[in-house]
Formats: structure tokens, sequence, C-alpha cells
């Protein structure tokens, strides 16, 4: 299953909860403005984009049809590097195995590179459990582990503060996890990414242990690859004796070929740059140089239950660029943590349903409606997973999923009330005279005028409270069709 944060409401009441945050919705706007103008520039410059786009979705599409076959060319590749190869079905087994390889070196720290799989699992806090400190070393996850705060962007995981939220963070915190930030720290991003950096050198250079994740794992040579813009996962790949990587199983790509049109893709679509800084590529263990020990852990957890829906499978295609999230109106207004998952924004929305199932928890069933349905994040999607088509599909497994409620929602009652109203005439024209008359009533408190001179009506109290409070409805004509016809004999009179 995946990561959903303990104890988080329902998508609508945490969106309610976010868009009261003016400074949350002001450092949003700002931060994913920039990355999405930063993207439109850097794909405008490629020509045959939109070929480059299928070419990726084609590669992914087959190298999940292949699943199995290149699951196994991969272990047998990593295993050949002298790698050792863990199989983990959920959370809990993946946990245990990287527990039970850091107990093994008799470590109480690990250095981490930033790794959606192993925020998904809760790693960190399954090794604190065990008595092992696990330091996150990317500049974004670091700000989130000091402020004891939740990641809420794929690639930018403190997007949500801003410089002055920042210092204060690391001249509160810092201390406690290690070196001090300086006292005449400001909140100048220089200054503060050399804090960071100074922090983080003496967690590289004690640790005997990391743990990263990868980008992608190709299945013919056996090799994991990381990409990244500072330079710490490089650190963490290199330094340490041991390494552990938590891959999730839909990361396989068959060969190196697949690897140069996602390397193409990846950049652009998610920091808006030509190349990232940092493509970190390991084979399993080179005698002499980098880790001596290197284990993978190949990570289910849901993603076989994805691939069961046919559908929703395409969502397993994802590359993690976040593009998806920058563009979505959506998630510029409440931010990440409202989607109460570490997968947040338009990919969230299917992805936690699509792992964890439907009809599990209200506040995955929630995700599906968290959309305008706009369609940008298709359009952004460098392996174009259709995430509005997902998403239609995945209200209708919700929809389903409360089929037999003994207390059947609003929405169904409605609809049970209306399907009976229209089986017979004489109530239609019962229903149809009631309606005459909520539109006297409803036109009075309207508050707008809707095209073609209607009335709108604005908030109503009640069960239709919810629905009018973000709508304009418009408000019934006060006299049906049915009415006019008998009042003027069909317009003759
Ligand atoms: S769904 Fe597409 S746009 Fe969104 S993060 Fe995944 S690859 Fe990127």
């Amino acid at each position: 299953m995946s990561g959903t944060f303990v104890g988080m409401p329902a998508f609508p009441e945490a969106a309610r909860a976010a868009l009261a945050d003016t400074q949350l919705r002001h450092n949003l706007a700002h931060a994913t403005t920039t990355i999405r103008n930063k993207r439109a520039r850097v794909v405008g410059e490629v020509e045959g984009w939109e070929d480059l786009r299928l070419t990726g979705a084609a590669i992914k599409e087959n190298a999940l049809r292949d699943l199995e076959r290149n699951l196994l060319a991969l272990e047998a590749s990593l295993q050949a590097n002298g790698a050792t190869v863990h199989w983990a079905n959920d959370a809990a087994e993946a946990n245990a195995i990287v527990a039970r390889i850091a107990r093994s070196h008799d470590v109480d720290e690990v250095v981490k590179v930033k790794s959606m799989a192993t925020a998904e699992i809760g790693l960190n806090e399954a090794l604190e459990a065990e008595g092992i400190a696990a330091w996150e070393t990317d500049l974004a996850e670091l700000i989130v582990q000091l402020g004891e705060d939740l990641p809420s962007h794929i690639l930018v995981p403190a997007i949500h503060r801003n410089r002055a939220e920042i210092r204060e963070i690391f001249l509160r915190r810092m201390a406690g996890a290690g070196r001090p930030a300086p006292e005449a720290l400001t909140d100048e991003p220089a200054e503060l990414a050399a804090a960071a950096r100074l922090h983080l050198r003496e967690k590289f250079l004690r640790a005997k242990v990391a743990v990263s994740g990868a980008n992608f794992a190709v299945a013919e040579t056996g090799t994991l690859v990381v990409v990244e813009s500072e330079g710490n996962g490089r650190m963490c790949l290199t330094l340490p004796e041991v390494l552990v990587s938590v891959v999730g199983i839909e990361k396989v790509l068959a060969s190196w070929q697949d690897l140069d049109t996602m390397m193409r893709l990846l950049p652009r679509s998610s920091t808006g740059e030509r190349m990232n800084p940092y493509t970190s590529t390991w084979s399993g263990v080179t005698p002499g140089d980098g880790p001596q020990e290197v284990h993978v852990v190949l990570l289910d957890n849901g993603r076989t239950r994805a691939l069961a829906d046919e559908v929703g499978r395409q969502a397993l295609r994802c590359i993690r660029c976040s593009a998806c999230l920058n563009v979505c109106p959506v998630y510029e207004r409440v931010g990440g943590h409202a989607y109460g998952s570490v997968y947040p924004g338009p990919i969230g929305a299917i992805l936690n349903p699509l792992m964890k199932g439907t009809g599990v928890d209200e506040q995955t069933d929630s995700l599906p409606y968290a959309s305008s349905l706009c369609g940008a994040c298709f359009e952004v999607c460098p392996v174009r997973i259709d995430i509005p088509e997902v998403l239609v599909h995945l209200r209708g497994k919700v929809v389903d999923g409360h089929r037999g409620d003994t207390v059947p929602k609003a929405e169904a009652v409605a609809m049970r009330a209306t399907a009976w109203a229209f089986s017979d005439s004489r109530r239609l024209a019962l229903a149809e005279r009631a309606s005459g008359l909520a539109g006297r009533v409803l036109g009075r408190v309207g508050r707008a005028t809707l095209p073609g001179g209607r009335a709108a009506a604005g908030r109503i109290p009640g069960p239709g409270a919810g629905w009018t409070g973000a709508r304009d409805l418009p408000a019934p004509p006060r006299e049906s069709f049915r009415g006019w016809w008998q009042r003027t004999k069909g317009g003759r009179s």
C-alpha cells in the first residue's frame, strides 16, 4: 500500500484548511509558477517533443507488459554484479530487510538519498523504532525532517516553505541533529545551502550505511540510476561501505537504449533543466571503488494491484517528474499535504487509490475527486499518462463500492428519487410543479444572473450547502415546459 499520512482527513476537509493558509498559497503560487515556466521554456526547445513523449510512453508500457521477465533479468544481472537482491511484498517486509542489514553492521545511523519509495514505506520511522537514525541529505528533505514536517511535493518536498521559514528551522533544529547552523545565518539562499552542506558533510564522512531509491533500473546490465541536482546522492552512493537501494518494481527498463529516452524526458519535465547536474549509475559492487556491499530491495507494495487495473495501470509509467503537480490548479491552491500522502497532486490522486485499492478508507476514496478534470496534467506528462481518464475510472469504482451501503450517500438518494420521479408521468408533473415553486423561492435568494438572464441561487442551506458552496446553482424555471404547453396550447394562444 502507498504511504498515507497517519490521521489525515479526507481531501475536501484537508483542502479547506489549506486554502485558509495564505502564506502557503503564496509560497506555492510562486514556486509552481517558476518551475512551470522553466519547464515550458526547455520543452519548447526540443523539436519532436511529442514524438519523444510517445516513445517514452511506449518504452514504459512495454517494460510493464514484460514486467516479470524484466525483473528476473534485472535480478540475474544484479547478482552477477555482486549485489544481493531482496523481494518485498509490502512496506513492513521492505523496512524489516533494511533494518536487518543496518543492524548486521552494528550502526545506529544511515544516510539517505532522496527517495519516494522509502518515504512511501515509512522507512525513517521504522528505522527509528529500531534505534537507527535515518538522516535525509537532500536539502529539501532535510528541511522537512528538521522541521518535523511532511513532504508536500514529489520533487521539492519543502515547496510550502519560504526562505525565512527555512532559516528559522535551521537555527532552531540543526543543533539537535548534529552540527548547528551559524548564529549569524541569514535567509540568503547561498548561506542556507552552506549551512546545510557543513551540517551534512560530517554525516557523509561518518556513515557506514547508505539508503537510496532509484529513478530507473536497467535489466540488461543490472544498473541502478539516481538523478539528482545537489551531489548529496553521489556522496551517499560512493562514500559508505554498504548501500541499500529500495526500488519499486515499476522502475525497471529493459535496456540502456530505453534509459536514453528517459534521460531526455525527465530533467526537462522535472526541474526544467536540459540535463540535471548529477546522474549516478552503479551496477553492483566494483572492487576497491564505492560500497563493497550492495543490496537491492525490489518493492511491490500495491504495484501489482495497480498493474491488474486495465485502465489504471498506465499510472505505473510515472517517472516522478512532478510536472503534473506544477500545472494543476487544484494542487497550486491547496498544496501537497491535503492529499494525505507522499504522492500528492494529480499523480497522487490516482496512484494512491490504485495501489491501496478503493473502498479501503474515506481519505483514499476522496482523492479521485480532487481534480477539475481540466487535463493540464496529461498535456505535460512526459510518459502520456491520461490522468483524467484514470480519475473518472476510479470515481466509478468508488461509487460502485458504495452501491450496497446500508446508509446510502446523499448523491445516491438524490439519484434514486430522480429515477422514481422520472419513471411515472404523474410523478414527473408533480416534481415539475414543485421545481417551479423552488425556482420562485431560489430566484429571490439568487445572487447572480446566468447567461440567458436566468437567476442563479447562492449558497443554499441544508444538504445542498456542500454543492452550492463552490458553485452557482441555476434556479429552476418558474414554469415547466409542460405547464407552458398547457397554458399556451403549444404556443398558439
Ligand atoms: S504522472 Fe506524468 S507528469 Fe506526473 S509525475 Fe508522473 S511522469 Fe510526471
